[in-house]
Protein backbone atom coordinates (compact mmCIF):
# COMPACT_ATOMS: atom_id res chain seq x y z
CA UNK A 1 0.00 0.00 0.00
CA UNK A 2 1.39 3.30 -0.87
CA UNK A 3 1.32 6.33 1.80
CA UNK A 4 -1.03 7.92 0.46
CA UNK A 5 -3.82 4.70 0.50
CA UNK A 6 -2.61 4.61 3.95
CA UNK A 7 -3.72 8.07 4.76
CA UNK A 8 -7.01 7.26 2.97
CA UNK A 9 -7.59 3.73 5.02
CA UNK A 10 -7.00 5.50 8.16
CA UNK A 11 -9.60 9.12 7.68
CA UNK A 12 -12.18 6.62 6.44
CA UNK A 13 -11.80 4.31 9.78
CA UNK A 14 -12.10 7.36 11.61
CA UNK A 15 -14.92 8.48 10.02
CA UNK A 16 -16.54 4.89 10.22
CA UNK A 17 -15.60 4.97 13.97
CA UNK A 18 -17.27 8.35 14.17
CA UNK A 19 -20.80 7.61 12.64
CA UNK A 20 -20.70 4.52 14.32
CA UNK A 21 -20.80 6.45 18.04
CA UNK A 22 -23.07 9.05 16.62
CA UNK A 23 -25.75 5.86 15.69
CA UNK A 24 -25.22 4.71 19.36
CA UNK A 25 -25.70 8.01 20.73
CA UNK A 26 -28.40 8.43 18.83
CA UNK A 27 -30.47 5.43 19.85
CA UNK A 28 -29.64 5.41 23.25
CA UNK A 29 -32.11 8.11 24.67
CA UNK A 30 -33.10 7.86 28.76
CA UNK A 31 -36.41 8.73 29.38
CA UNK A 32 -36.63 8.52 33.55
CA UNK A 33 -39.28 10.30 35.46
CA UNK A 34 -38.52 13.35 37.97
CA UNK A 35 -36.91 11.87 40.71
CA UNK A 36 -38.27 12.41 44.13
CA UNK A 37 -37.28 15.95 46.71
CA UNK A 38 -35.04 14.52 48.80
CA UNK A 39 -36.47 16.38 51.87
CA UNK A 40 -39.95 14.34 51.19
CA UNK A 41 -39.62 12.04 54.60
CA UNK A 42 -44.07 11.77 54.73
CA UNK A 43 -45.00 9.43 51.84
CA UNK A 44 -47.92 7.11 52.61
CA UNK A 45 -47.77 4.38 54.91
CA UNK A 46 -48.40 0.90 53.35
CA UNK A 47 -51.64 -0.48 52.47
CA UNK A 48 -51.59 -2.89 55.11
CA UNK A 49 -50.52 -0.60 58.19
CA UNK A 50 -53.24 0.29 60.89
CA UNK A 51 -53.04 4.17 61.76
CA UNK A 52 -55.44 3.04 64.41
CA UNK A 53 -54.85 0.27 66.89
CA UNK A 54 -57.28 -1.38 69.66
CA UNK A 55 -56.11 -3.23 72.63
CA UNK A 56 -58.96 -5.03 74.83
CA UNK A 57 -58.52 -3.44 78.70
CA UNK A 58 -60.70 -3.91 81.69
CA UNK A 59 -61.92 -0.46 82.25
CA UNK A 60 -61.88 0.99 78.44
CA UNK A 61 -63.23 -1.86 76.93
CA UNK A 62 -61.34 -0.85 73.57
CA UNK A 63 -58.27 1.54 74.26
CA UNK A 64 -57.88 2.93 70.38
CA UNK A 65 -54.06 3.93 70.38
CA UNK A 66 -53.48 6.47 67.43
CA UNK A 67 -50.11 5.93 65.42
CA UNK A 68 -47.86 9.24 65.22
CA UNK A 69 -45.67 9.07 62.03
CA UNK A 70 -42.06 10.84 62.25
CA UNK A 71 -41.08 9.40 59.41
CA UNK A 72 -42.31 7.45 56.24
CA UNK A 73 -39.41 7.17 53.66
CA UNK A 74 -39.49 5.11 50.40
CA UNK A 75 -36.01 5.41 48.84
CA UNK A 76 -35.47 3.24 45.34
CA UNK A 77 -32.00 4.08 43.83
CA UNK A 78 -32.27 3.57 40.10
CA UNK A 79 -28.67 3.98 38.88
CA UNK A 80 -28.04 4.65 34.61
CA UNK A 81 -25.36 3.20 33.31
CA UNK A 82 -24.35 4.84 29.94
CA UNK A 83 -22.42 2.54 27.62
CA UNK A 84 -18.61 3.37 26.78
CA UNK A 85 -19.51 5.52 23.67
CA UNK A 86 -21.66 8.26 25.76
CA UNK A 87 -20.80 11.49 24.78
CA UNK A 88 -22.32 14.30 26.34
CA UNK A 89 -23.48 12.54 29.31
CA UNK A 90 -20.49 10.44 30.57
CA UNK A 91 -20.90 8.80 34.39
CA UNK A 92 -23.40 7.15 35.77
CA UNK A 93 -26.48 8.77 37.37
CA UNK A 94 -28.67 8.12 40.08
CA UNK A 95 -32.58 8.57 40.29
CA UNK A 96 -34.10 8.48 43.40
CA UNK A 97 -38.50 7.51 43.75
CA UNK A 98 -41.09 6.46 46.10
CA UNK A 99 -43.61 4.80 43.54
CA UNK A 100 -43.58 1.73 42.06
CA UNK A 101 -44.94 2.89 38.76
CA UNK A 102 -42.12 5.52 38.50
CA UNK A 103 -39.65 2.97 39.67
CA UNK A 104 -41.17 0.57 36.70
CA UNK A 105 -40.97 3.83 34.33
CA UNK A 106 -37.59 4.42 34.68
CA UNK A 107 -36.21 0.64 34.67
CA UNK A 108 -37.85 0.40 31.19
CA UNK A 109 -34.18 2.60 30.30
CA UNK A 110 -32.00 -0.27 28.62
CA UNK A 111 -29.29 1.10 30.49
CA UNK A 112 -31.41 1.47 34.16
CA UNK A 113 -29.92 -1.02 36.98
CA UNK A 114 -31.76 -0.68 40.13
CA UNK A 115 -29.51 -0.53 42.83
CA UNK A 116 -31.95 -0.94 46.23
CA UNK A 117 -34.44 0.97 48.36
CA UNK A 118 -35.56 1.16 51.60
CA UNK A 119 -38.81 2.37 53.50
CA UNK A 120 -38.55 3.34 56.97
CA UNK A 121 -41.95 3.79 59.16
CA UNK A 122 -40.80 5.62 62.25
CA UNK A 123 -43.67 7.10 64.91
CA UNK A 124 -45.37 5.68 67.86
CA UNK A 125 -48.89 4.64 69.13
CA UNK A 126 -50.21 6.45 71.71
CA UNK A 127 -53.42 6.47 73.72
CA UNK A 128 -56.46 8.41 72.33
CA UNK A 129 -58.39 8.06 75.45
CA UNK A 130 -57.50 9.89 79.20
CA UNK A 131 -59.19 7.69 81.65
CA UNK A 132 -58.40 7.52 85.65
CA UNK A 133 -55.74 5.30 86.82
CA UNK A 134 -56.42 1.72 85.95
CA UNK A 135 -54.42 -1.48 85.39
CA UNK A 136 -54.06 -1.95 81.70
CA UNK A 137 -52.71 -4.66 79.47
CA UNK A 138 -49.38 -4.18 77.14
CA UNK A 139 -49.41 -2.22 74.17
CA UNK A 140 -47.07 -0.90 71.64
CA UNK A 141 -45.16 1.71 71.82
CA UNK A 142 -42.14 3.37 70.10
CA UNK A 143 -42.36 1.87 66.41
CA UNK A 144 -39.29 1.70 63.54
CA UNK A 145 -39.34 -0.49 60.51
CA UNK A 146 -37.28 -0.77 58.20
CA UNK A 147 -38.16 -2.36 55.03
CA UNK A 148 -35.17 -3.53 52.06
CA UNK A 149 -36.69 -3.62 48.48
CA UNK A 150 -35.85 -7.28 47.18
CA UNK A 151 -36.10 -7.77 43.06
CA UNK A 152 -36.52 -11.70 42.25
CA UNK A 153 -38.28 -14.00 39.85
CA UNK A 154 -40.36 -15.47 42.42
CA UNK A 155 -41.69 -13.52 45.45
CA UNK A 156 -41.16 -16.20 48.15
CA UNK A 157 -44.62 -15.42 50.18
CA UNK A 158 -45.76 -13.04 53.00
CA UNK A 159 -44.36 -15.81 55.53
CA UNK A 160 -46.12 -15.39 58.86
CA UNK A 161 -46.61 -11.98 60.36
CA UNK A 162 -44.06 -11.08 63.65
CA UNK A 163 -46.01 -9.46 66.58
CA UNK A 164 -44.53 -7.30 68.74
CA UNK A 165 -43.80 -7.58 72.21
CA UNK A 166 -46.70 -6.64 73.27
CA UNK A 167 -48.55 -8.99 70.94
CA UNK A 168 -51.09 -6.43 69.94
CA UNK A 169 -49.55 -5.46 66.43
CA UNK A 170 -48.70 -7.64 64.07
CA UNK A 171 -46.33 -6.82 60.62
CA UNK A 172 -46.17 -8.78 57.67
CA UNK A 173 -42.34 -10.06 56.87
CA UNK A 174 -42.60 -9.85 53.10
CA UNK A 175 -44.67 -8.02 51.07
CA UNK A 176 -45.03 -7.67 47.07
CA UNK A 177 -44.77 -4.27 45.61
CA UNK A 178 -44.94 -4.94 41.83
CA UNK A 179 -44.38 -6.75 38.94
CA UNK A 180 -42.41 -5.86 36.30
CA UNK A 181 -42.56 -7.63 32.91
CA UNK A 182 -39.56 -7.83 30.64
CA UNK A 183 -41.07 -9.17 27.75
CA UNK A 184 -41.25 -12.12 26.38
CA UNK A 185 -40.20 -14.49 28.72
CA UNK A 186 -39.30 -12.95 32.26
CA UNK A 187 -40.71 -10.97 34.88
CA UNK A 188 -38.95 -9.62 37.69
CA UNK A 189 -41.01 -9.13 41.35
CA UNK A 190 -40.35 -6.61 43.78
CA UNK A 191 -41.41 -7.21 47.41
CA UNK A 192 -40.30 -5.46 50.67
CA UNK A 193 -38.73 -7.54 53.47
CA UNK A 194 -38.31 -6.37 56.90
CA UNK A 195 -35.17 -6.00 58.18
CA UNK A 196 -35.30 -5.63 61.76
CA UNK A 197 -37.68 -8.06 62.69
CA UNK A 198 -36.23 -8.69 66.24
CA UNK A 199 -36.53 -4.57 67.22
CA UNK A 200 -38.82 -3.05 65.25
CA UNK A 201 -41.08 -2.35 68.22
CA UNK A 202 -38.48 -2.26 71.46
CA UNK A 203 -37.61 -5.39 73.54
CA UNK A 204 -39.67 -5.72 75.71
CA UNK A 205 -43.42 -5.43 76.47
CA UNK A 206 -44.87 -1.81 77.72
CA UNK A 207 -47.87 -0.87 79.91
CA UNK A 208 -50.30 1.08 78.44
CA UNK A 209 -49.95 4.14 79.01
CA UNK A 210 -54.15 4.99 79.47
CA UNK A 211 -54.29 4.36 82.67
CA UNK A 212 -51.77 3.50 85.22
CA UNK A 213 -51.20 0.51 86.50
ZN1 LIG B 1 -57.73 1.14 79.68
ZN1 LIG C 1 -54.12 1.24 75.46
ZN1 LIG D 1 -54.88 1.27 78.31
Amino acid sequence: MTRRAKVEVSVLAVLAATIVILLLNLFEVDHYPPALDPDSVFQPLPSWFAPMLLHPCAVCELCPHRFETVECKIEVTITDRDGWYRLFWAGPETYVYADAALVGAALRNRTAEFSGGTWTIRGRYAPSLETEPHPCPAAPGDIELRYRLRRGDGFPGEGERILDPSGTLAVPRRWLWFRYPFPPDRVDEFWWELENPDSFAGGKATLCPCGKN
